[in-house]
């Protein structure tokens, strides 16, 4: 693990990406919990995110707006937090209310994403166009 990188004001335990050694950019490890808001069942796994040099922490952009805000994803990496394989069905309806999520520096354990306590926009199941 190392003793971390300090970016910001927090310590980051970074990570080697070799299919992107750009300029300006680091990679850093992060922790995933994503809940099943029907259940209330948090798993959670390792990821790893971009912070662009100037920047204090990874961008969620993605999370927030993107393909990741979508039930139809977070499904597959709630899916897989587990090992699950089977039932994987990508047509797991779009949305953004059936999973919460929220993302911590693996390193410090600091939370920079939370979604945990915010009411999220839509009721469950209801559908969305989107392009993924
Ligand atoms: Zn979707």
């Amino acid at each position: 693990m190392g003793t971390g990188r300090l970016i910001g004001n927090d310590l980051w335990e970074l990570i080697n990406v070799p299919e992107d050694q750009r300029e300006g950019v680091k990679w850093v490890a992060t922790v995933v919990e994503i809940r099943d808001n029907a259940t209330g069942e948090v798993r959670s796994y390792v990821d790893q995110q971009r912070i662009k040099d100037g920047e204090s922490e990874p961008n969620c952009f993605t999370w927030k707006k993107g393909h990741e805000s979508c039930d139809c994803f977070r499904y597959l990496y709630f899916a897989r937090a587990a090992g699950e394989k089977e039932g994987y069905v990508w047509d797991y309806f779009c949305g953004n209310s059936a999973f919460s999520v929220r993302i911590r520096n693996k390193r410090s354990w600091r939370v920079f994403y939370d979604e945990f306590e915010a009411k999220r926009g839509r009721r469950h199941g209801q559908r969305r166009a989107h392009n993924h």
